[in-house]
């Protein structure tokens, strides 16, 4: 008999590990990496987040807070749904968990059952399917080679198992945002289908260039506000990964069942965390111009600088802050040493290999052949990272 549970031997550990311990091997070697597979931005936390939490420490807040997050927090995440989003919610229509990975989870392990389905369009998000499985429910993998799926794509893969469609705008790893043409769309399918429940994923909502407009579910689709569950949270936006905060807002039933889970199993999240964030959450925000003004400029680099590699092809994402490109034109092609690149994860180990630099294969998103790269690191570094791997598209023979 084994000793782990069939639930944990139901999920593979993500192909991103793969190249991270390779990189990692390389680095103990003395190859000097340089690493643009991180998902977290390279800024540090604003100060005066930092002070609410010095602030918080002094005044004692250091012991369990009400399992479902603080009402201070409460109360700055529903004036910030109101003022980005102009959606109103109750305070017990809100959780705040350990991040927006927590409250994903929370949300998949209170609404699923064996059997039932929830929709992924590619590329996605790693951990989305491997949630949905621990939660014992199936992922309905959607190929959306445009980044985005369809309302036609949507209703055809909806069957009487569905309980969720996942969208994630901007999305994490090609940049793509939903218009709000796009989200209607969706919306009139959703409509039909009354056993159907959208959960939106809008941790990158604030990271956004040339003016791109962002609009979430439940505000294109007002009546369908009750099946829908936005999930959002400080780690992206504020510089704050480390601090594991996020939250949702959505159906009474859900978030109180969410509530109950917590209760028997994480608690609160870290109580200095949350007025931290509050304090985030209420700020005018000006240090975000300045970060994505910086990030864009690093976008604009980077997809210059990839589109002159040979072989490979790059869209400029409109948000986030990661590039998808494709190296279909590096497939076939052999590397110095001899050996044929066959995949994304093969070109993506030459790049370790040869470059130095570690990306993530498309295959760790579901859409190939194409890998992401993060610009959220240090632009020289991005530079000389960008010159690599233009130096090894060069080197690969047909
Ligand atoms: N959703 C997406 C699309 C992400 O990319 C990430 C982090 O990489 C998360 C959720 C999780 O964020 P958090 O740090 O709040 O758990």
């Amino acid at each position: 008999m084994s000793l782990l549970s069939t639930r944990i031997q139901s999920i593979k550990p993500s192909p991103t590990l793969e190249i991270t311990q390779l990189a990692q091997e390389l680095k103990a070697k003395g190859k000097k990496i340089i690493s643009l597979s991180a998902g977290e931005p390279d800024f540090d936390t604003p100060h005066f987040i930092k002070e609410a939490a010095w602030e918080a420490l002094q005044q004692g807040y250091t012991k369990y807070t009400a399992v479902d997050g603080i009402i201070e927090l409460k109360k700055a995440i529903q004036a910030k749904f109101k003022t980005d989003n102009a959606l109103a919610y109750a305070t017990d229509e809100i959780i705040v968990g350990c991040g927006a990975k927590h409250v994903l989870f929370n949300a998949f392990m209170v609404t699923l059952n064996k059997g039932d389905e929830v929709i992924i369009p590619t590329p996605f998000w790693p951990s989305y399917p491997y949630i949905v499985t621990l939660c014992d429910g199936t992922p309905i993998i959607v190929a959306c080679p445009q980044f985005k799926i369809t309302a036609d794509q949507l209703e055809k893969a909806i069957t009487p198992h569905t309980k969720w469609l996942l969208l994630n705008s901007p999305n994490n790893p090609s940049g793509a945002i939903y218009s709000k043409e796009e989200l209607a769309a969706l919306a009139d399918v959703i409509r039909k289908h009354p056993h159907v429940y959208v959960m939106s994923d809008d941790i990158y909502e604030h990271i956004r260039y040339d003016g791109v407009p962002f609009y979430t579910f439940a505000q294109v689709a007002p009546d369908l506000k009750d099946r829908t569950l936005t999930i959002n949270g400080v780690s992206k936006s504020f510089s704050m990964t480390g601090w594991r905060i996020g939250y949702a807002a959505g159906p009474k039933e859900i978030i109180k069942a969410m509530a109950k889970l917590q209760s028997q199993s994480t608690s609160n999240p870290t109580s200095i965390s949350q007025y931290a964030a509050a304090a985030g959450l209420s700020h005018s925000g000006e240090f975000l111009t300045e970060n994505n003004q910086l990030f864009l400029e690093r976008r604009d680099m980077v997809v210059r600088m990839l589109n002159d590699s040979p072989g490979l092809m790059c869209a400029t994402p409109p948000g986030a802050f990661y590039v998808y490109p494709s190296c279909a034109g590096v497939l076939g092609k052999k590397t110095p040493d001899g050996k044929r690149i066959e995949s994304d994860k093969d070109f993506a180990a030459y790049l370790l290999e040869a470059a130095e630099v570690a990306i993530v294969p498309g295959v760790a998103f579901g859409l190939s052949p194409f890998f992401r790269l993060s610009y959220a690191e240090d632009t020289p570094l991005l530079e000389k990272a960008c010159k690599r791997i233009q130096t090894a598209c060069t080197a690969l023979k047909d």
